[in-house]
């Protein structure tokens, strides 16, 4: 990291950091500079990916409407621009005759390669480009083995991970306008989905710093209690919803983590839940079993980040090299097309891609059991699902999302072993007893009871009545190719789970 001198003007280039407290690049832009000048460029080779999708970027253009009217209460104008990073932020640069350029970090292959020549293309005009570790509570750099290696397994990662103090986080800045210069260039437009060829989005809960800390406190008050016990329960929505305000920095992981510690009590959140220590009354162990999980979740977070910025090649394929020659059957287009539109005759699978369609969003033991279900039970790539979940997850991320498809196909660091195949009936009973949650997103199926709900094809009256389609393919066959795909030699020890 590059300290920069004082200087005067300062531009920061808001990426995933939509916020204004507890940023740590604008906070110390702040501290070194008079004035700070926010900006977001809207960058066509993010846009234009295969993988971007209309609700991912919907929320994104609320988050930014929010911050712009966050900092237009102080008088001050965030800045748009949309075009090449490198030669935006140089044309700006020149314009009001910025010192220096600060940003937080990004850790994926293109934001860094992106960074690499920005900073390269500033210093020619001597303007310093001053970056920060933001994103996550513990640099990937930070957490390694003793011979300074990359963890490859989460475990140790996080034991680790446990060990390292987090940073407490910081309040609000308050920004100083540049005044007249401003508008002078024009602040620039916050396009529409439409105006960057996007067509519509579903509709979509709040974005913005503001709408984050409600769900942080809500989630804080009512669920963090009982989150280890129900987060496995969909219909419960027992989790914090916080994915996609983590995503664009809405909220950054020091706040979240900072209201857990404080609900835990803060000499409980570092402690590894499974080690209950001396010295604990029962009730604040209870505590922290139920809590200790989410804790784990972020940390979950922070291990796939690492993952991508040790080895940036995930994005491109499998990363045991055990897997690297594996060859996928084409994907057969009826089949994919069942599953993306949640038609497979499989109800909790349908129910989940249902939910994901309508919302954006999908509870996690659904992102489990839908991309096991594509890949060892339909048998197409994952690379195929992964790009379908990028497309229309509010959250997409390509740390967490590449290392939730890697785990399920028992391609990644620390998946899955390859016969862990979830069989979606007994799973549907298992984590939807009662049904609700399938009644709630495949309404053909809403007057079924359970166990029926489950299993409708058991009785062909219900099928008939309904109108809910027979499963598209035999699991157990399909279980079985999976198997000889995946195994080597097809000699693993199968597992229903
Ligand atoms: C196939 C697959 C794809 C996924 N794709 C994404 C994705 O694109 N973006 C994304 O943020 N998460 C992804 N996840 C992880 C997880 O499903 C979501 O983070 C979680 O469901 C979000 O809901 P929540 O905020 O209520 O989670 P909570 O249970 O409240 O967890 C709190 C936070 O911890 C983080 N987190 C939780 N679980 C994980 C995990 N397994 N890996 C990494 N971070 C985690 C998230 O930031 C989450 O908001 C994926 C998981 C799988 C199995």
């Amino acid at each position: 990291m590059t300290r920069p001198a004082v200087a005067r003007i300062a531009i920061h280039w808001f990426r995933r950091d939509l916020r204004l407290s507890d940023n740590t690049a604008l906070a110390a832009a702040r501290r070194a500079c008079d004035v700070v000048v926010p900006v977001f460029v809207f960058d066509p080779n993010v846009l234009g990916a295969p993988d971007i999708g209309a609700p991912r970027v919907a929320y994104l253009l609320d988050c930014l409407a929010q911050l712009r009217n966050r900092l237009a209460e102080t008088g001050v104008s965030l800045i748009v621009r949309r075009g090449d990073p490198v030669s935006e932020l140089v044309a700006l640069a020149r314009r009001i005759d910025a010192d220096v350029v600060f940003a937080n970090r990004d850790y994926g292959p293109y934001g860094r390669s992106r960074d690499a020549k920005v900073r390269k293309a500033l210093a020619r005009e001597k303007v310093e480009f001053s970056d920060y570790g933001d994103l996550l509570l513990v640099e990937p750099w930070e957490c390694v083995k003793d011979d300074g290696h990359p963890y490859t397994v989460f475990t140790p990662f996080a034991r680790r991970w446990r060990g390292i103090p987090k940073v407490a986080p910081e309040r609000a800045v308050r920004l100083r306008s540049l005044g007249a210069a401003i508008e002078k260039i024009g602040d620039g437009a916050i396009p529409t989905l439409a105006d960057l060829g996007l067509g519509s989005s579903i509709e979509l809960p709040a974005g913005g710093e503001r709408a984050a800390r409600q769900r942080l406190s809500r989630f804080v008050a009512n669920r963090l209690e009982s989150y280890a016990s129900s987060r496995d329960l969909p219909v419960l929505d027992g989790t914090s919803n916080l994915s996609a305000d983590l995503k664009f920095g809405t909220i950054s992981a020091r706040q979240v983590f900072a209201s857990v510690g404080e609900a835990m009590g803060p000499w409980l959140v570092d402690r590894d839940p499974r080690r209950p220590g001396g010295g604990t009354t029962r009730a604040e162990e209870e505590r922290l079993t139920e809590m200790g999980p989410f804790v784990t979740e972020l940390c979950w977070r922070d291990f796939y980040q690492a993952v991508l910025f040790h080895f940036p090649r995930v994005l491109r394929g499998p990363f045991r090299k055990t897997h690297a020659g594996l060859e996928w059957p084409p994907a057969d287009p009826d089949l994919l097309r069942a599953w993306q539109e949640g038609r497979t005759g499989f109800p909790i699978i349908d129910a989940g891609m249902r939910q994901l369609r309508a919302t954006g969003w999908m509870h996690n033991r659904l992102r489990m059991l839908t991309a096991t279900f594509l890949t060892k039970t339909l048998l197409i790539d994952w690379r195929i699902g992964e790009r379908f979940f990028m497309r229309h997850l509010v959250d997409g991320d390509h740390a967490a999302n590449n290392g939730g498809w890697q785990w399920c196909a028992s391609t990644g660091t620390d998946a899955a072993p390859y016969f862990r195949i979830f069989n979606p009936w007994l799973q549907s009973k298992k984590i939807d007893a009662g049904g609700g949650y399938i009644r709630r997103w495949v309404p053909e199926l809403s007057d079924v009871p359970a166990p029926l709900v489950h299993e409708p094809a058991r009785d062909p009256e219900v099928l008939a009545r309904t109108g809910y389609p027979p499963p598209c393919i035999d699991y157990a066959e399909q279980r079985a190719a999976a198997l000889e795909l995946l195994g080597p030699g097809s000699r693993g020890r199968a597992a229903s789970v």
